[in-house]
């Protein structure tokens, strides 16, 4: 067997272990005589998985007891719109840190419910750089702050949550969650699409304090309202049970590494690899955000000629490295390197970088 080192942006790589063990029990899951996904989401067999899943993230990330775990379909996307029905009444507004596709996607969504405010914009650099906290000016009277901690596209990454005092902050982790702990005190909600750092597409997680969650009005068609979910431990329909079966087994695999504090040092250790490759060539390399934002999880970056990134491609593919192609809608390359792409993945990146550079600049 022959695995590639995959910097898919998403869906994206898994622990080897993980899909190991999926193999295994496929067809007959721990000697029921039936597969995991051919079984009620109300046996007991479901229902063991689901709740590990639960109580995992809350031990990974040392929830507090006043917040839920959730977990929806319809990607991290339905909650750009789900979360202005929930918690923008009529005649409020909320503030939009609009840094990327992602959070544009967001704030575009928002105006389809209520009035928005996007209290930043980053279009007119293209979103290269990020607001320092400081700087923003939150509405005392917004329903709430809305941010995206990991442009995955724009490859923009915060440094750490703003204080927004008694503003609810929702932030947007698609890409960045369980990459690192999180300070969730600073948070009334947060969501992440799995199919980045967590398993696979189809379930998304979302972390709502009970209190913000209490906002919810009651005259939203049930599925939307997150306050059903939270009711019924995301067990009201059916959940992506495929999905969340693989994440309780990440969330496991992320356990056994250490937890988030020892993630946190990986991933640093891993992006160093990328961006130092960059630093140590700027006339070759160029990465266009500004450098305490550049992403570790997603970080980007262009070679000289769209012909040279065309041939750094190729050349990737021959050493066995694949999805490193920019999105389309940027160009360039993208190296993501999320939890389960190994340390060695990253620092075979590296070298391949500093070879190509020393032998094409
Ligand atoms: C991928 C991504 C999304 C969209 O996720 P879906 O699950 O495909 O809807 C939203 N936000 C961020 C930051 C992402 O990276």
């Amino acid at each position: 067997m022959s695995r590639k080192i995959n910097f898919s942006a998403g869906p994206s790589t898994l622990p080897l272990s993980v899909l190991e063990r999926i193999k295994e029990e496929i067809v007959d899951y721990k000697g029921s005589g039936f597969s995991i996904i051919e079984a009620s989401h109300r046996g007991k067999e479901y229902e063991a998985i689901h709740n590990d899943a639960i109580n995992l993230t809350k031990e990974l990330l040392g929830l507090p007891n006043n917040y839920k775990v959730l977990f929806l379909g319809g990607g991290a996307t339905l909650q750009f719109g789900m979360i202005p029905m929930n918690f923008l009444p009529q005649g409020k507004s909320a503030d939009y840190i609009v840094t990327g596709t992602w959070s544009k996607k967001a704030f575009s969504d928002a105006k389809k419910v209520g009035k928005p405010n996007a209290i930043y914009d980053g279009a007119n650099h293209n979103y290269t750089d990020l607001p320092s906290f400081n700087s923003l000016k939150f509405n005392n009277d917004a329903a709430y702050v809305h941010m995206c901690s990991n442009e995955t596209i724009h490859g923009v990454q915060f440094n750490g949550l703003p204080d927004t005092g008694n503003i609810p902050l929702i932030v947007d982790m698609s890409s960045d969650f369980m990459s690192a702990p999180i300070d969730i005190k600073k948070c009334a909600m947060i969501y992440a699409g799995a199919q980045k750092n967590i398993g696979p597409a189809g379930a998304t997680m979302a972390i709502i304090r009970d209190d913000f969650l209490e906002r919810s009005p009651g005259n939203l068609i049930t599925y939307l309202n997150y306050k059903t979910h939270a009711e019924d431990n995301s067990l009201h329909n059916t959940p992506p049970v495929f999905s969340i079966y693989v994440i309780r087994m990440v969330l496991e695999w992320i356990k056994g590494q250490g937890g988030l504090k020892a993630i946190e040092k990986i991933t640093n250790q891993k992006a160093g690899y990328i961006l130092d490759a960059i630093d140590a060539f700027p006339d070759f390399f160029k990465c266009p955000v500004k450098k305490e934002y550049r992403s570790k999880m997603t970080p980007i970056f262009r070679l000289p000629t769209e012909a040279l990134e065309t041939e750094f491609i190729e050349l990737a593919k021959k050493n066995n490295m694949v999805g490193i192609k920019g999105h389309r809608s940027v160009g360039g390359i993208r190296t993501s390197i999320y939890n389960a792409l190994p340390l060695e993945g990253a620092k075979a990146m590296g070298e391949l970088m500093r070879d190509f550079a020393k032998n094409r600049a």
